[in-house]
């Protein structure tokens, strides 16, 4: 009897032994081709000999000191490298150990802002329903997923949602892109003014959204306009790039693509590529001023945060998606990889949307493509398809859910950036072997 506690208890997953480049290898043999680098986590692949040169010298070197003594080399390097590829007025790196701790980092880091230059009403946050932002319980407050924040809601910080912009489902018809970009950023402005912006400290959203809806970018426009809200009412914008940074859109951050400056960044996964546990929490120099020139201390803190080995690892990943061209290859192979989901789906009855940037794709399954009708819910197709997928010996990430009528149906693709063009015939062969046997 096995004494993990796992995710599922009423299924035993199969044993993870090794990985080989974009393959996961399990105790029997088995071959599975890594279609959502788990989450969108393995960006490098299974296997790469740089990162784990890295953290074998690092952890002969010094594997870890606590932050409340030292700092280390790692983490400086791994900071100015962060910071020189970061959005302009991004000044600060703040190291973590995941997504949600980025999240909650983000979240203390803006009431302490307000609380140091003297705005204590500010307390609540505005985000969009149908998102994601963590399990932890001011992320899990954050986010605008029923069905993960219904059993814990009476633990949560005041959080209040607006729609996400998810052209697919969300524009009306006749209505331009942009005009639907306007018409959605507005409801923050809506928003805050049924609060009280005074009382508001953030707006939190993803760039591009990823395990909710299944890797939709915004609508052009829509990002420059929720800066002029943010700005208007003085409050903070923070963009949570957990999935969707790190080079997974074809840029190292994915927010570059829309032209807006956040105040707050949020990032992970990608940052360690799976060979390490390691989020940041990147902020402006303005925010980063307020404390220093006020009380000098921000009241957060995890015995983890900065970990040396952690930050050496993800050093060389940065430097492998920027100076070595990976987030570029991830532009690239993720057109390669766009044309032949849109060759083989692009017909699909089933198919009703096909989006992304870079190495994230995303597909939305439906009923009927002409009316996007979808699947009832009590079919599941998303867990059929991952299901299917697996026996085929391919990961893809499946989401569900219904959300204000926005019922979807998705499989998010989030492969390493080193896939090659045979590898990407291989999963989308993978991918309709899975559609046909679960649909
Ligand atoms: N934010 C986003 C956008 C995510 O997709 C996730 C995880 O999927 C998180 C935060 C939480 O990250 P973690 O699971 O590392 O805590």
């Amino acid at each position: 009897m096995s004494h993990v506690f796992p995710r599922h208890t009423k299924v035993r997953p199969p044993v993870a032994r090794r990985g080989d480049g974009a393959y996961i290898i399990d105790a029997e043999g088995r071959r599975y081709l890594d279609g959502s680098g788990g989450a969108a986590v393995s960006c490098l692949g299974h296997s790469d000999p740089e990162v784990i040169a890295a953290i074998q010298a690092q952890a002969e070197q010094l594997a870890f000191a606590h932050t409340g003594f030292f700092t280390s080399e790692p983490a400086e390097t791994l900071a100015d490298r962060l910071i020189a590829h970061a959005p302009e007025g991004i000044e600060k790196v703040y190291f973590v150990s995941g997504g949600s701790e980025a999240v909650e980092a983000a979240l203390k880091l803006a009431r302490q802002y307000f609380l140091e230059i003297g705005e204590p009403a500010r307390h609540r946050v505005i985000a969009r329903r149908q998102s994601y932002h963590g399990n932890t319980l001011g992320a899990l407050a954050t986010g605008g997923n029923a069905w993960r924040r219904e059993p814990f809601a009476p633990l949560m910080i005041e959080t209040s949602h607006i729609s996400p912009c998810y052209d697919y489902r969300g524009r009306a018809e006749g209505e331009s892109a942009e005009d639907y970009g306007q018409r959605v950023a507005n409801e923050l402005e809506a928003e805050l003014l049924r609060l009280g912006p005074e009382t508001v400290l953030a707006f939190v959203a993803e760039p591009v959204v990823g395990a909710t809806l299944g890797a939709v970018p915004p609508v052009p426009g829509y990002f420059r306009r929720i800066r002029e809200i943010c700005d208007a009412h003085g409050i903070l914008l923070i963009l949570d790039e957990v999935m969707c940074g790190m080079g997974r859109t074809g840029t190292l951050f994915a927010c570059e693509q829309d032209g807006v400056r956040p105040d707050i960044i949020t990032i992970a996964k990608g940052l360690g590529a799976g060979y390490q546990p390691i989020g940041a929490m990147l902020c402006s120099g303005a925010i980063y001023g307020a404390i220093e020139g006020g009380s000098g201390f921000f009241q957060h803190g995890h015995t983890y945060s900065g970990h040396p080995t952690a930050c050496a690892a993800a050093t060389v990943v940065v430097d492998k998606l920027t100076g070595g061209g990976l987030t570029d290859r991830a532009r690239t192979m993720g057109e390669t990889l766009d044309a032949a989901l849109r060759a083989a789906f692009g017909q699909h009855p089933h198919v009703g949307d096909i989006r992304g940037r870079g190495m994230f794709r995303g597909l939305e399954l439906v009923a009927d493509r002409d009316t996007k009708e979808p699947f009832a819910p009590d079919r599941a197709i998303h867990k059929a398809v991952k299901r299917a997928a697996f026996e085929a010996g391919l990961i893809c990430y499946p989401m569900g859910g219904t959300i204000d009528g926005l019922r979807g149906d998705h499989i998010l693709l989030a492969p390493p950036f080193i896939l090659t063009e045979a590898q990407v015939e291989e999963l989308v062969g993978k991918l309709s072997t899975a559609l046909d046997a679960a649909l």
